[in-house]
């Protein structure tokens, strides 16, 4: 028998009219690429898709057509997440920070037939376009006739000539909440991108999850900054649960600097923020020196690459905001895991309750995970007992796009490629990619927690530890660092302080002093780049 409720599709349109209708007077504000803010309304925001939508119909574009962006945060890139998506087509999101051949591999791969990009990436496109046959129209995100002259660029419009002409009576379609809405190319560290195409329903699912008391915790109380690209896995899916909420949003654009991100907090009352820590790193490096405060600031999501415990520490202790450790991956739409104490936790003492808030965090509903040993067996939940972490959810891959690396899953499963544990709680926590992890004499080091150690010494900003070979214990942790500009740490300083913090096996057995880390279009330490400006390398102990 099946039940008798009305049956509709889960679309990412239905976002957009929810918020017109019942939040059309809440602020979107934009710090734009030409340096000034913006301002207008979850009603601008949809009569706008729908005018964009009109445009793309006017291009005569099919059902599940590529649209694809090279943009910063904005209103006119949320206003793409609607209309492309609401219209039927796909928003394929591209990471402006790869290489331009892989841009335009990506682009080809994906078929797209649109690029609508920020005036800041124009050199980019220029150097791209050619290889992109697929494309068909380019739209410079841009105030009517400011395009410039002669950028060699067929087929070039501003986006405000190309939708202000619009009507913005647009019905949206309905169909199938299956359906491909937006995709987005893994980084591809190892081999070709590969594309995790997300759909109507997943993506609403995911936005429902994500705006969840022990989760975001959205509501229409909130002033909401995602300082998370919009060209990385939606944004950690904000704009979208932003519409479902009605939360005022303010997009930082290309300024990401500590300062701007000070001041565009303070000046629109932001009450939650959302970023990767290097992000976070340079708000506080701001800050400290400056004694500022925050007047409004009560949440911040931090994920994407491990949180320092400093860094939470600052936070919480001495800026009183709560620090949301999130793990997730782009497979993931992204969400997997996001760090809130329970009821029984709330009596604890700081100390015991910090341990905690370092972790991963708990499984979001809607996402199922265990850790497998090697054979494939699944490990105990005892918080020690490291494992490959598999997960399985409604919003997570069953394939790439076009088949491309074969079937991902093990017995429905999605091998995530880290290691992690689980404690009794269900807290997991993550302590390496698989293949970064530090096998010596037959035990594991998490190259996490060694580099944790690091960035808590006041003279220390950045570090990674990779595994060295070593002739009796197989592999030895060095840890590569950078110092704070002005600060000064020997490495027998740096050795010495590891001492009584982590087990001595697992010191390091190196301190290399580094310009800079070698980091990834997602803001992620390259650990291949490193070992390969190490091969050199000599380990003081072989
Ligand atoms: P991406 O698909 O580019 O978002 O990368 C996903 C990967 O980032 C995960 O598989 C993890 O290795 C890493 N990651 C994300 N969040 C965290 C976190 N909070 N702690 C440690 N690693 C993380």
């Amino acid at each position: 028998m099946l039940g008798l409720m009305q049956s509709q599709p889960l679309l990412i349109s239905s976002l957009i009219d929810f918020a017109q209708r019942h939040h059309g007077d809440v602020e979107i504000v934009s710090r734009r690429v030409e340096g000034d803010i913006h301002r207008y309304t979850w009603a601008d925001v949809a009569r706008r898709s729908r005018q964009l939508a009109h445009a793309l119909d006017g291009m005569s574009l099919q059902f599940s057509d590529r649209v694809a962006t090279l943009a910063w945060n904005g209103y006119r890139h949320l206003e793409m997440y609607f209309g492309v998506s609401g219209s039927g087509r796909v928003l394929h999101t591209i990471n402006p920070r790869l290489h331009p051949e892989q841009i335009a591999w990506i682009a080809n791969h994906a078929e797209d037939q649109v690029l609508c990009f920020d005036a800041s990436f124009l050199p980019l496109v220029q150097a791209v376009h050619a290889k992109c046959p697929t494309i068909r129209q380019y739209v410079m995100l841009c105030d009517a006739g400011k395009l410039p002259e002669g950028t060699g660029i067929p087929n070039l419009v501003a986006y405000e000539d190309w939708i202000g002409g619009q009507p913005s009576d647009y019905q949206w379609p309905s169909f199938d909440e299956n359906s491909a809405s937006s995709m987005c190319y893994t980084s591809g560290t190892t081999g070709n991108p590969k594309a995790a195409l997300y759909s109507h329903r997943s993506t609403t699912l995911h936005a429902y999850a994500a705006a969840l008391p022990d989760v975001m915790n959205l509501s229409a109380r909130d002033s909401v900054l995602p300082v998370v690209p919009m060209f990385h896995v939606n944004a950690w899916g904000i704009p979208y649960s932003a519409a479902l909420t009605g939360c005022k949003l303010v997009f930082p654009g290309p300024a990401l600097d500590g300062k701007s991100v000070y001041e565009l907090i303070e000046a629109e009352g932001v009450t939650f923020a959302a970023g990767v820590p290097t992000v976070w790193q340079m708000l506080l490096g701001h800050m400290k020196p400056a004694g500022l405060r925050f007047s409004k600031l009560k949440r911040t999501v931090i994920g994407g690459s491990a949180c320092p415990p400093a860094m939470i520490r600052a936070f919480q202790e001495d800026y009183g905001v709560d620090v949301l450790h999130a793990w997730g991956m782009t497979e993931m739409s992204p969400l997997g895991t996001l760090c809130t104490l329970k009821n029984k936790h709330l009596a604890l003492p700081a100390d015991e309750q910090m341990k905690i808030r370092l972790k991963q965090g708990r499984a979001i509903y809607g996402v199922d995970m265990k850790i497998v040993a090697e054979d494939g067996k699944e490990l105990p939940w005892d918080g020690k007992t490291y494992g490959d972490l598999y997960v399985k959810g409604p919003w997570i891959v069953a394939e790439y796009f076009k088949g491309e690396g074969g079937d991902p899953l093990v017995d429905g499963w999605f091998p995530t490629g880290d290691v992690a544990t689980i404690d009794a709680e269900g807290y997991m926590q993550i302590t390496d990619r698989s293949k970064d992890v530090i096998k010596s004499g037959g035990e594991w080091i998490s190259s996490i927690d060694v580099e944790n150690i690091a960035v808590s010494h006041p003279a220390v900003a950045m570090a990674a530890c990779v595994g060295m070979r070593h002739p009796k214990w197989d592999e030895r942790p060095i840890v590569a660092v950078v110092k704070k500009p002005g600060a000064e740490v020997t490495r027998e300083e740096l050795l010495k302080f590891y001492e009584g913090k982590t087990a001595k096996w697992q010191i390091p057995d190196d301190v290399v002093f580094v310009e800079a880390i070698p980091l990834g279009a997602t803001g992620k330490i390259l650990k291949t780049r490193l070992r390969e400006q190490l091969k050199d390398y000599k380990l003081p102990t072989a």
